[in-house]
Parts: C-alpha cells; sequence; structure tokens
C-alpha cells in the first residue's frame, strides 16, 4: 500500500506530465486517487508547478475535505466515479484540445482504430453539459463512466479513469489520439468504422494488454 504522500507525489508527477505533454494547460484539470475510504485530490486553482505534497486535499466516503484545503471544485465527479467503479482507483480530468472539441460537436467517438477497445467500451461516449462542480454534472459523468472507461463531457472536456495514475495518463494520451483521428476523418465525409462484433474481440485481448510495469 503506497503511502499518503507517495500517492500526493504520483498526483503532482501525474498533473506536471500532462501540462509537459501538452494533454492539459492552465489549471483546468484536476487528478485524484482512492484512499482511506475516500480519495486524494488536487486542490482548486492552483498551478500545477507550484504543488507540493501539502496541496493535495483529502475528501472522505462523505465529501467532507479536511480543514484549510480547497478541493478541486470538481471532487464530486471524481468522488462519485470512484463509487461508480470500484475495481478502477484513478481518476483524470482534462480539457486536452481535440477531445474537447470532439465534446463540443457533441458526437460519441466511434471505432475509428482497434485502440478503442482500450476504454472496454466500443465507443466513448459524450455526456450532456452541466455546470462545472454540480451535482448534475456528477450524475451525467458516472452515467458514461459506468460503461465506459473515458468519457467525453459536452463543451468542457475528458474523463478518464483506470487501476492507477500511470494507466490512466495512458489511456487519456491514447483517447486524445482518437479524438485528433476522429477530427481529422470528419470533414471528408462518412467515417468509416470497426464492427461492434471486432472491438469485442479486442476488448478480451485488451484484459492482458496494455502499459506493463518496467
Ligand atoms: P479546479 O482547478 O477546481 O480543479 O477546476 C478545473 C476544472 O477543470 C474544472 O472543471
Ligand atoms: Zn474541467
Amino acid at each position: 500500500m503506497p503511502t499518503r504522500d507517495q500517492i500526493a507525489r504520483q498526483i503532482i508527477d501525474t498533473c506536471l506530465a500532462m501540462n509537459a505533454s501538452g494533454l492539459n494547460q492552465g489549471t483546468s484539470g484536476n487528478i485524484s486517487y482512492r484512499f482511506d475510504g475516500g480519495m486524494l485530490v488536487t486542490p482548486s486553482g492552483i498551478p500545477y508547478h507550484k504543488l507540493s505534497e501539502n496541496h493535495i486535499v483529502y475528501v472522505d466516503q462523505n465529501g467532507e475535505s479536511e480543514t484549510g484545503k480547497v478541493p478541486s471544485t470538481e471532487w464530486r465527479f471524481h468522488l462519485d466515479a470512484l463509487k461508480t467503479r470500484p475495481e478502477l482507483n484513478a481518476v483524470i480530468h482534462t480539457h486536452s484540445l481535440n477531445s474537447t472539441a470532439v465534446s463540443i460537436l457533441n458526437h460519441p467517438i466511434p471505432p475509428v482504430h482497434y485502440m478503442i477497445s482500450a476504454t472496454g467500451n466500443t465507443q466513448i461516449p459524450c455526456v450532456p453539459y452541466a455546470t462545472f462542480g454540480t451535482t448534475e454534472l456528477s450524475q451525467n459523468v458516472s452515467a458514461g463512466l459506468a460503461k465506459c472507461k473515458a468519457t467525453l463531457i459536452q463543451h468542457h472536456g475528458l474523463i478518464v479513469m483506470e487501476a492507477n495514475l500511470e494507466k490512466a495518463l495512458w489511456l487519456a494520451e491514447e483517447v486524445e489520439v482518437l479524438a485528433k483521428l476522429y477530427l481529422k476523418l470528419l470533414p471528408l465525409g462518412e467515417v468509416p468504422v470497426l464492427s461492434e462484433k471486432e472491438i469485442l474481440v479486442v476488448i478480451e485481448k485488451f484484459k492482458d494488454y496494455g502499459l506493463r510495469k518496467t
């Protein structure tokens, strides 16, 4: 079991990696990890390069955060996501450009490439817009994550879940590439897609494929 400080460090490193790779920008986006019945989550509005372990906030299962710290405004959808998928521990939310662009079109990402199978679903849903930080948004997001490890949020961005932070970052990057591919194809006419049958075959293969420990 990693300690609180170790998880806090991993959360910060993942934030920094997201901004360095261009997956996220500014103070957008937030990250959480399951801890002690609740979660550890990034604070609200602090630029990632200014984060230290002390800034990371513990929020318990009832949504109570530790005193003196302000958790991400999106703590509700992080906590509800972790309750919705008890087998997954890490949540990443980002306003990555390509995923956000598809969310504005309010399209699910169809199976344009077999890597969609990494999400555990045959397409990446886009859930309806609601004001950031609200219970309504959290309910919409949980409905998407219940069927797919990646979900677009209309006019907002992307949320992904995985077993750990390393895998969650990997999945967010893969989804961003799928969104980019989809946007390239859209202006060219009807977009060819893989059959649901083939995606289900690949989902099966992905049960023992993906990012491996080095
Ligand atoms: P926070 O800085 O409060 O985490 O908000 C960023 C964000 O992406 C809101 O949706
Ligand atoms: Zn956001």
